[in-house]
């Protein structure tokens, strides 16, 4: 492994998106993995929702790609058989400011394209869920759920069977610029350290992205943002049948504490928002489940506290801080054959196929 076409660094759903697109082209493309396997990462601690663009500013690579990621995911997963499953969502509204947060929500997402979004008053709601409690809600068809391991196994098939390889236990150390080439030094899991040269590389390191972006001389910050969750358990299944978020909270850090449902009917709250320093800390304090349950309990009467329990957590990228503004996907070619993607959070996944594409055009 001298010199390839195209070094892959991150076998997240991005990174395996991407592969699957460029390995069609019929280049040399290398996916490099530090973990033992792929799909380890952010893309394993996530709410799996296809989302269908409404929150993000218009004209944003989060709101493009969002909803041209929507349409393709719904196409690869019928067409694949990836199981999903087009639930739908309520934005519930359960105070009159609320009602004003959802009503600006439809326009932000009608800007977007979301074109099938209503406005429901407090019988449509109660028409379709009779077991929440809501005085109007948003109510989005296009939403939905979808395995994300089998949407990665997928995309890494796809790649496999045009060429690719991967290369887990595989850490990128360093990068350097050669004549027309990069030179990315890496160490495997026995310690050694190899390099090789690339033409192309493409940073798809979820969480490590500003620091491999630093390594090729650009420069960002990554903040990293716990989501933590709660299973629900003792409440009979199909009680709930579409996910249901509260009215978005007012700092823009996360979509507020909701329930999803997986794709075996099972019901979870959160993910909630803390900045935290930056370790992967996977804990959940046992007292989220009181504050899940307080925070929940508005919208679903039905809750009692010993339903909620302490489960998993995620951790987002986020190039925003605790105060800033919301900030866009980073996906730019930042010196000649050189892809970062930085700050790739919600709604990466629903995006991957979307992102995938918009990478083949900067760079072909
Ligand atoms: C709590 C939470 C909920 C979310 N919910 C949703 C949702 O419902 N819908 C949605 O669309 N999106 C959601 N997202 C966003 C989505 O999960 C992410 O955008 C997406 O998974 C990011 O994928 P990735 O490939 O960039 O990162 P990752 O999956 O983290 O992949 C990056 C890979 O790079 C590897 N790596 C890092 N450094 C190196 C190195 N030096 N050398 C080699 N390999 C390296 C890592 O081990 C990792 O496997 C959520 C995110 C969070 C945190």
């Amino acid at each position: 492994m001298e010199k390839i076409d195209v070094a892959i660094i991150g076998a997240g759903v991005i990174g395996l998106a991407i592969a699957a697109q460029l390995a069609r082209l019929d280049l040399n493309v290398f996916i490099l993995e530090k973990n033992d396997s792929h799909g380890g990462g952010i893309s394993s601690r996530n709410s799996e929702v296809i989302h269908a663009g409404i929150y993000y500013p218009e004209g944003s690579l989060k709101a493009g790609l969002c909803v041209e990621g929507r349409h393709l995911l719904y196409e690869i997963a019928a067409q694949k058989g990836i199981p999903h499953q087009k639930t739908g969502k309520l934005i519930v509204a359960t105070s009159p400011e609320e009602k004003d947060e959802i009503e600006k929500l439809e326009a932000t997402g009608r800007q977007n394209g979301v074109t099938s979004l209503s406005l429901l008053n407090r019988q449509q709601v109660a028409q379709m869920e009779p077991h929440i409690q809501a005085q109007a809600a948003l109510y989005s068809p296009d939403t939905g759920i979808i395995s994300s391991h089998h949407l990665m196994d997928h995309f890494l098939t796809q790649a496999q069977n045009n060429g690719a390889r991967l290369v887990c236990r595989t850490s990128v150390t360093g990068i350097e610029r050669e004549s027309n080439n990069w030179r990315i030094f890496a160490q495997n899991d026995t310690d050694a350290d190899f390099d090789f040269l690339s033409a192309i590389v493409i940073n798809a390191s979820g969480l490590y992205s500003d620091i491999i972006a630093g390594m090729m001389g650009s420069t960002y910050h990554l903040h990293y943002c716990k989501g933590d969750y709660c299973g629900i358990t003792g409440v009979k299944t199909g009680l709930v049948n579409r996910l249901v978020y509260p009215a978005p909270a007012k700092n823009h850090v996360g979509l507020g504490v909701h329930l999803t449902i997986d794709l075996n009917g099972r019901l979870k709250l959160g993910p909630d928002a803390t900045y935290i320093e930056r370790v992967e800390d996977y804990m959940v304090e046992p007292e989220k489940a009181s504050l899940f349950y307080e925070l929940a309990r508005n919208y679903f009467p039905f809750l009692k506290p010993e339903n909620v329990y302490p489960d998993m957590a995620g951790i987002r990228p986020k190039l925003q801080g605790p105060n800033d503004l919301v900030a866009d996907f980073i996906i730019r070619q930042d010196a000649p054959g050189f892809v970062n993607l930085v700050g790739i959070e919600s709604p990466g996944l629903t995006a991957s196929p979307a992102i995938a594409r918009f990478v083949k055009r900067l760079l072909f």
